[in-house]
């Protein structure tokens, strides 16, 4: 763990948006950082190093940002915008990709979404030869032509069970 320099090396994940838990394996003084500053490009991994605050020796930590990749899908569902509900505002959509954060999908059929809006997302995934309902609350974080680029209200977790074992 500690090479010959003194540094200890750990690979950490995010924690949530823009912060990391990191342990010191000497002596196990927790610090959160900030790597806010990594986010711009998600696909590089964020590398720092800083001394212990616990017993001075400099941990260099890097950050895997492999489970927060986009991951390519097909589900297909619908979509809602804010005040719609019923079946019949119910809008063709096609989920493209999908991160822990966030999810892109196709609208089948253009109709007018802002930056910001909150959608609701109901959609289908295959799970252990089962059709699985998900539903998701989504912020829209771009739009291009028909793609939606969204950010997940929830960011998948162990109550996402299907969506999780799509991810990881
Ligand atoms: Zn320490």
């Amino acid at each position: 763990m500690t090479s010959s320099d003194g540094l200890i090396k750990i690979v950490t994940e995010l924690k949530k948006d823009g912060e990391v838990l990191v342990v010191c394996r000497s002596c196990g003084h927790m610090h959160t950082l900030d790597i806010s500053q990594c986010k711009d490009k998600p696909a590089e991994p964020c590398r720092m190093t800083l001394p212990c605050k616990g017993c001075g020796i400099k941990l260099e930590v890097l950050v895997n940002f492999r489970r927060y990749y986009r991951k390519v899908a097909d589900f297909r569902g619908f979509f809602w915008r804010e005040g719609e509900k019923d079946i019949d505002d119910a809008h063709d959509m096609r989920i493209v990709d999908v991160s822990k954060h966030g999810m892109g999908f196709l609208m089948i059929k253009p109709v007018k979404i802002n930056v910001n809006d909150m959608l609701h997302l109901e959609f289908r995934i295959k799970s252990q030869e089962r059709m699985k309902y998900i539903e998701k609350d989504v912020v829209v974080k771009r739009v291009i032509g028909n793609f939606v680029g969204t950010e997940l209200v929830r960011p998948v977790g162990e109550q996402d069970k299907e969506l999780a074992f799509f991810l990881f």
